[in-house]
């Protein structure tokens, strides 16, 4: 059974209670985890403040070469840690290995940060004074994360935190706790001293909105449904919130467009990781002059996918029953607002066809929600500005994409979508992490990863530095 991570112990929750993770292919139990309340929130915030006071002093490229050294734990431990992101979320193990791939370059990423860390100096209007900005920490940092990139994305959250000089606590998804648990044993291994990172399991309920109302949290990183993310703009007071949220993300294929390089794109950000990204292409919004080649072309290769667990497979199982509910109600409502050319059935447990939907409407609920599975909407348009039209009529806004040769409208499209992310030529998914990420409209605000990334957990400071020796007034005031 695993512990709860308060200041440097590993400890059992004051609720006395435990939950447990499941294998989501098999059934199995993973490991019992402590169901943790509002009290160890509490003693969590109050380790990372005592720790904040010294490791805000630590001189940032030190606090670098810790996340070197997580980094390097994180390469030697890949094999197994992606194997527990495949048992615990389903994912197939290439892109569980993908998953500790990514936290592996956003330590190496960050860690080279600790020795960037740049403000700016600029001239002042006045004689004799100097100007610059530097970054300072936010305070104590909640994190709260989402089950589907396990180790990614509290990765993409600690980094950046811990290298600006934060201390944090971590509340992961109550679906894969055990991918958390041991990436914070990795953390403790590298040395972070004790209160730097504090690691709360437990549910939303008991320990997310404790974290998201508590008083002693300066800042709130929070990646997960747009529901939620709805209740913490409303309940988190005057924290700094940063919001990660959900997508609904269209690939136009343009008349010009390679249809076979197209095909390849979106069966992989529609399918890979049984479309359980916040990336995944769920809309495919098509030229009509190509619209019956590429649904022929797309269900001749969505064929050939194989569905099952861990290794061999394409598409893995959708993480739990609720997802499973959510998928099935949505292709029974697909039938009524589409045609289905493809797959629609549940198969054993939690594995789903992967499915697509023509003659498909833009305001359908289909093509407006999101359904986090394999479950794909076509909708056909006569021309780029309709396809740029029908791309912006959802209200989310993460990532985007355009198949087409002709370059004029590939840059209308760069200038025209409304997305945090747009590709030209490639899917909607594959975001690499020296660049910022994050999205637009009810996706939510704030960029994670990248020199931005920095941003979400660093506030900056303004300092003027008058060596004229009297009292200078600024706006030429006398
Ligand atoms: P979710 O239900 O919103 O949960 C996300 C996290 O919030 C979990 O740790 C959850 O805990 C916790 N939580 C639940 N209720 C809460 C509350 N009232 N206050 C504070 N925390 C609360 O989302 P999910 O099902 O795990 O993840 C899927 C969603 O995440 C999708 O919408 C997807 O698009 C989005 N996502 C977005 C990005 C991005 O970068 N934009 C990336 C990945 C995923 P429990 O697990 O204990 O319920």
């Amino acid at each position: 059974m695993e512990k709860l991570f308060i200041g440097g112990k590993w400890v059992a929750s004051s609720s006395g209670k435990t939950f447990k993770s499941t294998n989501p292919a098999t059934g199995e139990t993973i490991d019992a985890f402590q169901a943790g309340n509002a009290k160890d929130v509490d003693a969590a915030v109050k380790a990372a403040r005592a720790a904040y006071s010294k490791w805000r002093l630590v001189p940032a490229p030190e606090r670098g070469g810790l996340l070197l050294e997580i980094a390097r734990i994180l390469r030697r431990e890949k094999p197994r840690l992606a194997r527990l992101v495949t048992d615990e979320m389903g994912k197939q193990l290439k892109e569980g290995l993908g998953d500790v791939q990514e936290a592996i370059d956003v330590f190496e990423y960050m860690a080279g940060e600790g020795r960037r860390f740049f403000g700016h100096t600029t001239p002042s209007e006045l004689p004799n004074k100097f100007a610059m900005t530097v970054r300072t920490p936010v305070g104590v940092c909640g994190l709260i994360t989402p089950w589907n990139f396990p180790i990614a994305i509290p990765a993409w959250k600690l980094a950046p935190a811990l290298v600006a000089g934060n201390t944090v606590v971590l509340k992961p998804a109550s679906d894969t706790p055990a991918c958390a648990t041991e990436l914070v044993k990795i953390l403790a291994e590298a040395g972070l001293p004790a209160g730097v990172v504090n690691l709360v399991t437990g549910s939303g309920e008991d320990v997310g909105v404790p974290m998201v109302k508590h008083p002693g949290i300066d800042c709130l990183s929070f990646t997960g449904s747009r529901e939620k993310g709805e209740f913490i703009t409303a309940n988190a007071g005057l924290k700094k919130v940063g919001l990660e949220l959900g997508g609904k993300n269209p690939i136009i294929v343009m008349d010009d467009a390679d249809l076979d390089l197209a095909v390849e794109g979106i069966v992989w950000g529609a399918f890979g990781t049984t479309g359980q990204r916040c990336t995944a292409a769920s809309r495919v919004i098509a030229h009509k002059a190509v619209e019956k080649a590429l649904v022929e072309k797309l269900v001749k290769a969505t064929k050939k996918l194989s569905v099952g667990y861990g290794v061999n497979h394409d598409v893995g199982p959708l993480v739990n029953k609720a997802a499973l509910d959510k998928v099935k109600n949505y292709v029974a409502l697909g039938k009524k607002e589409g045609k289905l050319v493809l797959g629609g059935k549940q198969l054993t447990g939690l594995f789903f066809e992967p499915t697509i939907f023509v003659n498909v409407k833009p305001s359908a609920r289909i093509a407006q929600e999101e359904i986090f599975g394999p479950v794909l909407s076509i909708i056909t348009v006569k021309s780029l500005a309709e396809a740029i039209e029908v791309a912006n009529s959802t209200t989310y806004g993460l990532s985007s994409s355009i198949y087409t040769r002709d370059i004029s409208a590939a840059f209308t499209a760069v200038r025209d979508l409304e997305a945090g992310l747009t590709y030209v030529n490639s899917s909607t998914i594959g975001a690499e992490v020296h660049l910022p990420f994050g999205g637009v409209k009810s996706t939510g605000h704030g960029r994670e990863a990248g020199i931005e990334g920095i941003n979400e957990f660093s506030e900056t400071k303004t300092v003027y530095f008058d060596y004229s020796g009297k009292l200078q007034k600024a706006q030429k005031i006398g």
